[in-house]
């Protein structure tokens, strides 16, 4: 079946179409016929990029005003007579939307309908930034595309399996009541690709292993999955917790906040820039939120730029620590996104000093650099293994919108 996938920002659509159906999940051979965005919506000149695999990368900077008119311009680049890779748009039969925020409203994806979309709207007030983009996009996509189902996949809903000690924070409990506040945890179609990944990598279940996975991009998040189950993750009630990222602070006692907001006579949306856009790797490192910058200006001997590296994996390292111990054991490791697929030198240090701790074993990373595209990096007698595993959340959202489709029921098998 040929599922397109959508993901709409609020300037911007991305999407794949994907070829898939339930034996292709289970040999992993699906696969991606074609990419195509659109950047920089409501500007003069936006951004058009479409590439059939294998083929010419297309670009175009046309006026386009709406996400309407930009799934348009995509749907009729994957229809071409010359670039494209369907015959016509009834090629297409159903179409996959990411969706960031389900709230504890969703723990599994599900095929829009009137009342899904009322829930998903309910969601708005968790996720101001982004669930009406999503939203906007779906709509535009529904009336291209009347005639096919329309799947949400939610960040949020591979986490819904926390348990209650882990989600509370240690607020008065009235609050969650009142606003739900909480630990949601987002990157969830990551996490769970990834994981599901390296047990089929490894021929075995889901449900034998104890997995930290690393999702380590310009957002970085972790999560503790426990027998195919998430049972903690790092990012909280927004993607702000956690892990020090591209711009974001991570973790940060609160009363920090409230200390320079009075000392710097900060409002709320100044306070809220200071933490999310002016933090982190650049605002350590006062250079880039780059890891790539930040590695060379650190081999240059800029030393700011070594602390926030070293801050950065310092974090990763005492999550594993955390994570190991919720968990009783830790079999498997995982890193994926920007910075844990194609950055071993953060992955060495980070994955050293795990098996350093846990044994006296070196990693087999000293050796390789850099890692494979899909590739286990630690020795066979470490404590643990150690994978790099790139992710493919389309992936995920296309295999749950068929599954969906064909079976009624988005999980995947036990692997
Ligand atoms: P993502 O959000 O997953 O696209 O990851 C973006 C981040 O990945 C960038 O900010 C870079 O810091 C990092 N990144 C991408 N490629 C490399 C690379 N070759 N080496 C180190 N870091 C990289």
């Amino acid at each position: 079946m040929k599922i397109l996938v959508l993901n709409c920002g609020s300037s911007s659509v991305k999407s794949q179409l994907i070829e898939t159906d339930l034996e292709s999940i289970e040999t992993n051979s699906d696969r991606t016929l074609a990419c195509g965005s659109v950047e920089k919506i409501g500007m003069t000149s936006s951004v058009v990029r479409y590439e059939p695999v294998g083929g010419e990368v297309f670009k175009d900077t046309p006026e386009i005003l709406e996400h309407k008119v930009a799934i348009d311009r995509l749907l009729h680049l994957y229809a071409d007579p010359t670039r494209g890779v369907i015959r016509s748009l009834a090629d297409i039969e159903a179409v996959g939307h990411r969706i960031v925020h389900g709230g504890e409203k969703f723990s599994q994806s599900a095929a829009i309908t009137p009342e899904i979309l009322k829930q998903i709207e309910e969601c708005v007030e968790l996720a101001p930034l982004h669930n009406p983009h999503n939203i906007r996009g779906y709509r535009a996509a529904a009336e291209l595309l009347p005639g096919v189902p329309h799947v949400a996949v939610f960040d949020t809903a591979f986490h819904q399996t926390m348990p209650d000690y882990a989600f509370m924070y240690g607020l008065p409990r009235i609050l969650y009541k009142r606003h739900a506040i909480r630990r949601y945890g987002f990157h969830g179609t990551s996490h769970r690709y990834v994981s599901y990944r390296v047990a089929q990598l490894l021929n075995t279940s889901r449900e034998k292993l104890r997995i930290i996975t690393c999702h380590l991009g310009n957002g970085c998040s972790m999560a503790a999955i426990k027998f195919r189950r998430s049972i903690d993750t790092s990012m909280g009630f927004t993607p702000l917790e956690g892990l020090m990222m591209g711009t974001r602070t991570g973790d940060l006692d609160p009363a920090v906040i409230l200390h320079i907001m009075a000392k710097e006579d900060l409002g709320l949306s100044e306070a809220n820039a200071l933490l999310n856009k002016h933090s982190g790797l650049y605002g350590v490192s006062g250079i880039s939120n780059d890891m790539r910058e930040l590695e060379e200006s650190a081999r240059e001997g800029d030393r700011h730029a070594r602390l926030a590296i070293d801050m950065f994996c310092y974090r990763i390292k005492k999550y594993i620590a955390r994570y190991a111990a919720v968990m009783n054991r830790l079999d498997v490791l995982v890193f994926t996104g920007g910075i844990g697929e194609n950055s071993p030198r953060s992955a060495r240090s980070v994955a050293r000093s795990w098996t350093f701790w846990a044994s006296s074993h070196r990693t087999r990373t000293e050796r390789r650099h850099p890692p494979r595209q899909e590739d286990c990096i630690s020795c066979v007698s470490g404590p643990c293994m150690v994978w790099v595993i790139p992710t493919n959340e389309e992936l995920i959202i296309a295999r749950d919108t068929v599954r969906l489709i064909l079976t009624g029921d988005p999980r995947p098998t036990n692997r």
